[in-house]
């Protein structure tokens, strides 16, 4: 039996282990993926601490990670339309392909998914075995370290994108890894002002980086103040939710124009509430992000490919053998996404 190197949660407790396991072999319909490199997910950081929500769905001993770039280097029996060496990622969600949502096209609201990483093997390690389906091509012109954490881009686009953003002024609550990605897709997508408001003024700061016009630490810095400063008039057109926050949400029904959008990916600890006469009276249309579309993968290529710059949400970048280092960088709150190799032993 062939064994690679693997990030596994050993056991129902915090934290995680470098172990060697066998590498997996592709059955009929599936795909044998070299890693190059990975990108740290919030979840994954949920599954070393061995928070409530990772107890109830992952099963150890098990390989986490779902966010990766890497090489096919084999292919079980039925594969076509791919071939080996090429370069791909892969969506994270194995479908059931057949439920009314697989069918219509939004296979992110599928009944019966799978998720590689949390509730079968990831990707933290030499190599993953996904069904060829899932396998998304991946120009050789694209950086590595960008698409690495593409899995995470898609939610961003898929949250940015729910809404037209031309000319329209965007509120992101949340200067997480997703929000900030999110201020660059709304920058280049054709928002007029993108204002991001978080409690760390960190990753503020990295907002700013990816584009920002104003980054408001909401805890000490008046919101408004900010939109009188930047030429809002009637409150915001589209609201991105990304903070998991009742203050924060309350915050933006509060700051919204009549009419205006909200797409709300952050999940928060627990039942979050709002005042439902605020979201009558201004006529708000509240729309629920779960996961990626598909054609988000093209959109998000195509976009990088058009110039969108990804690369300042990237602040860590260690060899897979450090992957504690990692872990405490995604810890400190001082990160925005964290890249490990995996191209050397
Ligand atoms: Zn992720
Ligand atoms: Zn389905």
């Amino acid at each position: 039996m062939q064994m690679m190197d693997a990030i596994v949660k050993p056991a129902a407790a915090p934290g995680l282990e470098l172990r060697q396991v066998p590498v997996p072999v592709p059955g009929p319909g599936e795909v044998l993926i070299k890693i190059h490199k990975t990108a740290i997910c919030g979840t994954d950081v949920h599954i070393y601490d061995w928070n409530e929500w990772s107890a109830q769905h992952v099963k150890p001993p098990m390989v986490i990670g779902h966010e990766y770039v890497g090489e096919i280097v084999e292919m079980g029996p039925g594969v076509t339309g791919l071939s080996i060496g090429q370069r791909v990622s892969g969506e994270g969600h194995i479908t059931c392909g057949h439920c009314r949502n697989c069918h219509n096209g939004n296979i992110q609201w599928c009944k019966d998914t799978v998720s590689v990483g949390v509730d079968r093997d990831g990707a933290f390690a030499e190599y993953v075995c996904i069904p060829a389906t899932n396998v998304i091509r991946i120009d050789p012109s694209l950086d590595e370290d960008v698409v690495a954490m593409f899995d995470a881009v898609g939610n961003a686009t898929h949250t940015a994108l729910m809404f037209d953003l031309v000319g329209e002024d965007v509120l992101i609550t949340g200067a997480g890894p997703i929000g900030i990605l999110a201020t660059a897709i709304c920058k280049y997508a054709g928002a007029r002002r993108v204002i991001v408001t978080d409690l760390n003024d960190y990753r503020l700061e990295l907002a700013r980086k990816m584009g920002a016009d104003a980054a408001v630490n909401t805890g000490r810095d008046d919101l408004e103040e900010a939109m009188r400063q930047k030429g809002l008039v009637e409150g915001f057109d589209v609201g991105l939710e990304m903070s998991g926050s009742g203050a924060a949400l309350k915050q933006m029904l509060s700051v919204m124009r009549n009419g205006g959008k909200i797409s709300l990916l952050g999940l928060g600890d627990g039942p979050i509430s709002m005042d439902m006469n605020l979201v009558i009276g201004k006529g708000l249309t509240l729309q629920g992000i779960y996961g990626r579309k598909m054609d988000n993968w093209h959109q998000m290529s195509y976009m990088v490919q058009g110039g969108l710059d990804l690369t300042p949400a990237i602040t860590h970048r260690f060899h897979y053998t450090e992957f504690e280092k990692g872990f405490a960088a995604m810890h400190s709150g001082k990160s925005g996404k964290v890249i490990l190799d995996w191209t050397k032993k």
